[in-house]
């Protein structure tokens, strides 16, 4: 084993031990093994999915470390061999793959039947340190580690907006004010669309036309609020970003060509025989997308570290709050809280390392 710096014997970390019981606390430091380096986290945001997590649905098992949206220093490596990646700056892909099942052989990660997973099913990134294995590293240079932290999040927004297959002047409609639903907005947007983005909040249509969408109110009246706002009856191409019964049978009814499916189902999907008409009718495409590519020729990750680093897309003031690792119960309440917020992100040292 190489390192640059001092380890300790223990890592404070968010530790999830039931539903509803988030500790901070000292964990014992993992070891390294064959083919692993440790990471000094950095940066980590906070999920959506780390809400349900915490507070509803738990962890795979007890006690976890939450956290899968993060990116660090490599302070330590295993292997001599690569000694060269001390002192590096990286994010993390958070799956950790089977390597031997028929999607893993096609690099098709992210359908693996057989994964580990950092901050669900295997401790994860709200932490000061974390055992992590080269091949999930991608390093990075120019940008914060806040920034880079907003990776997975990012590619998984890119993943989907690949998917619509987009060409420059194209009409791009999105159901859904998330973070994802605003990710998808800005790569569309990158690609060269109009993007209409439907919410039911104001702040959200407002933050909506900040990123030069077009905002469209979600109500009952959606149908012609969109007719106002875009002259049309259809678009071309809608996502649908929420994953309710209801949003989903708003994406059909408004869809011309093809709607594609990101939004996790909240309860049983029920279409309403109109709107299954127009899937026929219209000859829709169905597109569903899931998590980001990672393999060594398609891969989101890379694309996104690239746009950032080359400022193609600018996500910077998509973090709308940073915390120390110890203010955690203050950053969670916020994420639950009805505020408007995009990613609310903890810093690890708490101070001023971004650049
Ligand atoms: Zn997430
Ligand atoms: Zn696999």
């Amino acid at each position: 084993m190489k390192k640059i710096e001092t380890i300790p014997s223990q890592s404070k970390a968010l530790n999830l031990k039931a539903v509803g019981d988030l500790v901070y606390e000292d964990i014992a430091m993992k070891e390294l093994t064959e083919g692993t380096v440790l990471l000094k986290v950095k940066a980590c945001g906070i999920c959506s999915s780390d809400i349900e997590r915490v507070y509803q649905n738990g962890t795979y098992h007890f006690p976890t470390v939450i956290g899968h949206e993060f990116s660090g220093q490599v302070i330590a490596v295993y292997d001599d061999e690569n000694e060269n990646l001390l002192g590096k700056k990286a994010a993390v892909f958070p799956l950790l793959p089977c390597m031997e099942c028929d999607a893993c052989k096609e690099e098709k990660y992210a359908l693996c039947s057989n994964y580990n997973y950092f901050g669900s099913r295997c401790d994860g990134g709200f932490s000061e340190y974390l055992v992590v294995p080269v091949w999930n590293l991608v390093f990075f240079d120019q940008i914060s580690y806040e920034e880079a932290a907003l990776c997975e999040p990012a590619a998984v927004g890119l993943h989907a907006s690949k998917k619509a297959n987009i060409k420059s002047g194209d009409d791009v409609l999105i159901i859904g004010t998330g973070t994802i639903g605003f990710l998808i907005g800005i790569f569309c947007k990158n690609m060269g669309a109009n993007v209409y983005m439907a919410g039911r909040r104001k702040e959200s249509l407002e933050l909506a036309e900040h990123y030069g969408f077009i905002p469209v109110m979600n109500d009952e009246t959606i149908k012609d609020n969109l007719k106002n706002a875009s002259g049309k009856e259809f678009i071309d191409t809608v996502f649908e970003v929420v994953g309710s019964n209801e949003s989903i049978n708003t994406a059909l009814s408004l869809a011309m060509k093809k709607i594609i499916l990101v939004g996790n189902p909240k309860e049983d999907v029920l279409l309403d025989k109109q709107n299954y008409w127009r899937i026929l009718r219209k000859e829709l495409d169905v597109i569903g997308t899931w998590n980001s590519d990672y393999g060594s020729t398609k891969n989101d990750w890379y694309d996104v570290l690239n746009m950032i680093e080359k400022k193609e897309i600018e996500l910077k003031d998509f973090i709308t709050k940073v915390y120390a690792l110890e203010e955690y119960q203050e950053a969670f309440d916020l994420v639950k809280s009805n505020t408007l917020t995009l990613k609310v992100m903890m810093k690890m040292d708490g101070g001023n390392e971004s650049e």
